[in-house]
Order: structure tokens, then sequence, then C-alpha cells
């Protein structure tokens, strides 16, 4: 499979290009995550000149709005050039599935990013790029190094890179009104995992050739925005049991309580999502079904990540 583009901020990747001239390079995004994304490095404040090494910058609360200024040149204030370099590289960004930020950055950090503005800070702000490429590419999913460590929010951030992908591969090939609803069919059961999908489902209902792009449009922008909510373990207790659902008639009484008392010791916390969805896939092995096959439900990222191991 080829390599998923993904931004990201440069130091992360071990480049020297933070204020001292230092990096901050992540294992698990050099080492694992580098095997399945094609990394592409951005720099804003290198980007714009500021030089390596360079004075530290911070964000200040002004009357107006919050700024991003040098913490002993108070003058130096950099928030527009910041603003605009985003702006230049909207369109060379359009094909990224995904953006990692490097957290607590006045340029990069995604969220809670101290804000200046008297004696004691508050963690009320966002990186000024970080703020401006997430508005131009409100699509895209965005997460910070830091919050990579959560197994849930990885999870999250991965599953969405995964199914944007999928979404950006389907209008390449050219996009109709069966490859809509077909993508829908595979990806019901996720969506079934994070809210009700029967609200998507009637969005496709009245699809047409004539009113294809919009309800597209509107399809993907409702299905990122879904896909944010972490899943917990009732709702893929849910999903589980509706998958069980398929294999009514060919389990034994034997095998059905022994799913059910593996979905219980899931929900529980006693085991993780890979135990019962091996289970699952066992019994789909021995008796298919062309519905369950198809959907990225238990299988939505290469399993080499082991993301759902930790779940
Ligand atoms: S956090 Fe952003 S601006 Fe700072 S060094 Fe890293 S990539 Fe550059």
């Amino acid at each position: 499979m080829k390599k998923i583009p993904i931004g990201i901020s440069s130091c992360l990747l071990g480049e020297t290009v933070r204020f001292d001239g230092g990096h901050k390079r992540d294992s698990y995004i050099v080492g694992t995550l580098a095997e399945y994304f094609d990394f592409q490095p951005f720099c804003p404040e290198v980007a714009i000149g500021l030089g390596i090494p360079r004075p530290t910058l911070h964000l200040v609360r002004s009357e107006q709005a919050i700024r991003c200024v040098g913490i002993k040149q108070p003058d130096n204030d950099v928030t527009d050039r910041l603003r605009n370099y985003a702006g230049q590289l909207k369109p060379s960004l359009v094909d990224l599935c995904g953006y990692i930020l490097k957290k607590d950055s006045p340029s990069c950090g995604m969220e809670r990013v101290k804000v200046f503005a008297g004696a004691q800070p508050k963690r009320e702000g966002v990186g000024i790029y970080a703020d401006e490429m997430m508005r131009n590419h409100p699509l895209l999913p965005v997460e910070e190094e830091g919050r990579l460590g959560d197994a849930g929010l990885r999870e999250n951030f991965i599953q969405r890179v995964y199914v944007l992908y999928r979404w950006k591969q389907m209008l390449a090939e050219g996009l109709t009104p069966h490859k809509l609803t077909t993508f829908h069919a595979r990806h019901k059961l996720i969506i079934m995992s994070h809210a009700d999908y029967r609200d998507m489902g009637q969005l496709l209902a009245g699809v047409t050739k004539e009113n294809l792009v919009l309800v597209a449009e509107q399809y993907i922008t409702q299905l990122m925005a879904v896909l944010k909510t972490v899943v917990k373990r009732p709702s893929h207790v849910n999903v589980l049991q509706h998958i069980q659902g398929y294999l009514k008639k060919e389990l034994d009484a034997d095998d059905k309580a022994e799913l059910c008392e593996v979905f219980e010791r899931y929900r529980s916390g006693e085991i993780p999502l890979i135990v019962p969805i091996t289970l699952l896939k066992h019994h789909f092995r021995k008796c298919p079904d062309a519905y369950i096959e198809d959907s990225y439900y238990m299988s939505p990222y290469p399993q080499e990540l082991r993301l759902i191991n930790q779940l």
C-alpha cells in the first residue's frame, strides 16, 4: 500500500529547526508511523525567515486578539507572517490526509498553548500557524505528538487518517452515486461505533448524479466530525453484538456463550478489543459474510500498527 501523505512539525522528525538549534524527534512517529505515513515536514518559524537559533516567541493576549511575539522583543510580532505562510501553503496541503503538530508551540500547538496576559499564563491558546492551517483544512485529522501517547486518541487519529485516505482515493477514481453509497456501506459499522449511522444514511438516500457533489461534501463533512469522538467500550460492544447477529444461524449455543463472555470481559476492561475481534474473525473465516467481509470495522488500518491491542 502507498504511504499516506501526512503533514508534520519538522522538529518531530528530528530536524534541528527549534529556536535553540535542537529538535524534538518522536520515536513512535519516526519508528512506527513512518512505515505507513509519508511525512511532509513544515517549520513555520523557519519558513518565515526567523533563522536557527532564534529568539523565543510566546502568545500574548492583546485587546483584540491573541498575538505571537518575541518574549524579549514584544515589538517583534510575527502573527501575520505565520498566518500568511499558512495561507500560502494551502494549495500544497490539499492532498494531505492528516497532520501531526508539536504541542505547546506558539506557532504549531493545536490546543492549550500558554497565553500570557497577566502574571499567570492561561493554557487557552492555539499556535498561530496551526490555527490558520486547521481553519484552511477543516476536514483534516489533526493531532499533537503528546496526545498520540494516549491509546484512545492515537487510534482515533489514525482511524480518521485512513478514512480520509480512502475517501480521497475514491474521489481520485471518479465519484458516482454507487461509489458513495458503497463507501458508506463499508464504513457503516465504524460510524455506528461513533454515532447513529442512520442519520448519515438518510443524507445519501436522495443522492443523484445532479446533486452528487453537494451530497458528497455534506457527507464527508459530517463523517469527519462524527469520527472525532473517541469510542467508548460500551459502543464497541454494541457493534460487536450487531456483527454477531450475522452469525446467528451458524453459531451453536457454546459459540454464542463464548462470544457473549468475551464481549463482557472486553466491556469490563479485562481484555483489549483485539480479543473479541479475533474471535469474530475466526467465526467469519468459517462462515463468510459478504457485508462483514467488505466492512472496514474489523480491519480499518494495517494490523501491524497494533492499535486495537491497546484499546
Ligand atoms: S514547533 Fe513548529 S515552529 Fe517550532 S521548531 Fe517545531 S516545527 Fe518549527
